[in-house]
């Protein structure tokens, strides 16, 4: 039991478990240094021989946290410990992303060209969450990666690196160093949907390194077991179990490859029970777009696609643009959901609210690659941001996605425990196997690319026609650029579907340790004032870092 100390003395769990958080027991209040604590822990203690306890209010509330209107972000503070008596995997982390849908998991993917594809959006769907595609290309390569998502069946491998006859020796050298695969199907033109003419795998290029020249024509393997498109998976399971081949090619009945299942990924095969599905048993999937008029026809396809939510992509969304597009979905998709922004005020998401917004994105200038504070001197600390409008926007039953600024499992917690009701992470996920692009090496760390959607280098990305910029310009397509945002990269973090088990579990523990046993308790918590806060001066925060020591390695899981 926590707060065993206090549990020695008198048993308070029994008589204030409901009302109290944060208790201290007498076996407590020596090392309590206020003058107030020291006060009503002597009266604590008198009202404790007569069998009850005072109740405590240590701390500051959620409204007194930020009452004298000083900009705060998610390091300024902490939550007070509260009490448990639940486990921590009993933590429930639903929330809601909308006014209409609800997720296991409160984590979002970003709508960034290095963070969300249909990759990312699988992999973020499977573990409860959901991610939004990115709009900085055609309409028809968004709809399409939509449709990947919407059409994905656990285990089957829809994209799988293809090869063709006149591909070499070298090239399955080059590919396997990039991506790790072992074995490639080989079809007619290279490509999935080609006629499948055989599979080359590491027993057919072993000791012909030295060759690199060599066609894959001359050395593949042609005898091949297949199985055909519309199988389920367990029998796929079955044949791929039985043929002791790596890899099952799964053909449409003129021969041609439609997907392909791996025995290692029926190895590391797991359910995924709190995955975010439809009605039909679809992963949910978002997609962003902007509020110009050809952004109608991207919505368009994008609902063809069967797209569960759009996101208006504005990083200031308080404009009669949004306004007006918001009301156009809402009058041509009356059931799709819409979340509007990005806004960081009461005012902003009043407008937004009006013309119809089923959730709001909050956050101005706190991303990791954001430059628009300094640059525009527009924005707000996040905090205060997340506070302010999430306890405007409850009244109205519309959810908050706290966006941007998130680089710990502390920073999720602190962002619901202000009204948030899912976060939006983009560094966080950045270097994960599941986002777009290339793994690459510099001074022997693996790195990923990660940018902002207002550098210049995505503002100029040429196959998007000004996607990116149009988050950060209206109308302005032609005037000079005025970067927003930077270029980087960020560490290889492994698979979202280990990464994200993480975050969910500390998540659980978080909400233990506060004393939460969900997060709709967490958010009830606020309100009532159960949630108790204190600031954080900046030796508080030193002390709160790992200090002291020589040296020391920080896995995290
Ligand atoms: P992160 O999770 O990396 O801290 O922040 C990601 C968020 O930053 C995104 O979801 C988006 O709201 C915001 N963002 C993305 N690119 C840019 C940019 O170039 N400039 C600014 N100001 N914000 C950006």
């Amino acid at each position: 039991m926590a707060n065993s100390s206090a549990a020695a003395d008198v048993d308070v769990g029994a008589n204030l478990k409901p009302k109290v958080n944060g208790l201290m027991g007498s076996g407590d209040s020596a090392s309590y240094p206020t003058t107030t604590t020291t006060k009503t822990t002597t009266a604590a203690a008198a009202a404790a021989g007569a069998g009850k306890l005072e109740l405590l209010q240590d701390g500051l509330s959620c409204s007194e946290l930020f009452k004298n209107g000083e900009g705060l972000t998610y390091n300024d503070f902490l939550i007070l410990p509260g009490y448990i008596d639940f486990a921590a995997e009993e933590v429930d982390l639903s929330s809601p992303l909308t006014k209409g849908i609800t997720l296991r998991a409160p984590l979002v993917s970003s709508p960034m060209d290095t963070v969300t594809e249909s990759e990312m959006a699988i992999a973020m769907a499977l573990c409860g969450g959901i991610g939004i595609i990115h709009h900085n290309c055609t309409p028809e390569y968004q709809a399409l990666e939509v449709h990947k998502v919407k059409k994905y069946k656990h285990g089957f491998m829809r994209d799988p690196s293809v090869m063709s006859p006149t591909n070499t020796v070298g090239d399955v050298l080059e590919a396997r160093r990039k991506n790790g695969f072992t074995g490639y199907p080989v079809t007619e033109n290279g490509k999935l949907g080609g006629k499948l003419l055989g599979m080359v795998t590491s027993r057919d290029i072993d000791f012909r390194e030295n060759q690199p020249e060599i066609l894959l024509a001359d050395i593949m393997t042609t005898e091949l077991i297949t199985a055909p498109n519309g199988i389920t998976l367990p029998t796929a399971n079955a044949i791929l179990e039985k043929s002791k081949k790596g890899k099952l090619p799964i053909v449409n009945q003129d021969g041609e490859l439609v997907a392909m299942i791996a025995r290692t990924d029926l190895k590391k095969a797991r359910s995924y029970p709190n995955a975010s599905k439809d009605s039909n048993k679809q992963l949910l999937v978002g997609a962003a777009i902007g509020t110009r008029h050809e952004d109608k026809a991207r919505l368009h396809l994008l609902v063809a696609n069967g797209v569960d939510v759009i996101i208006l992509d504005s990083s200031q969304g308080n404009s009669i643009y949004q306004v007006e597009m918001i009301k156009f979905i809402k009058d041509t998709y009356p059931d799709l959901q819409v979340i509007g922004g990005n806004v960081v005020t009461r005012a902003q998401a009043k407008n937004l609210i009006e013309a119809g917004v089923d959730g709001l994105r909050v956050g101005m200038g706190s991303g990791s690659i954001c430059i628009t504070q300094e640059v525009m001197a527009c924005g707000c600390p996040q905090a205060t941001a997340v506070h302010q409008v999430s306890t405007f926007a409850k009244q109205f039953g519309v959810p908050v996605i706290a966006d941007g600024g998130i680089q710990s499992i502390g920073h999720i917690v602190k962002a619901m425990a202000l009204g948030a009701s899912a976060v939006m992470m983009g560094s966080l996920l950045a270097g994960t196997s599941e986002a777009p692009g290339e793994y690459f090496f510099s001074d022997g760390v693996r790195l990923k690319k990660y940018r902002g959607m207002g550098s210049l280098e995505a503002m100029e990305r040429g196959d998007a026609k000004g996607a990116a910029m149009s988050r950060y310009y209206h109308n302005e397509m032609d005037k000079m650029k005025v970067a927003q945002g930077v270029s980087g990269s960020i560490v290889d973090k492994g698979s979202v579907l280990r990464y994200l088990p993480y975050l969910e579990c500390g998540l659980q523990h978080s909400c233990q340790d506060i004393g939460a046993n969900s997060v709709s308790k967490l958010r009830e918590m606020i309100y009532n004032g159960q949630l108790r806060f204190m600031k954080r001066t900046h030796s508080a925060q030193l002390e709160g870092n790992v200090h002291g020591l020589f040296s020391y390695e920080k896995r995290l899981f």
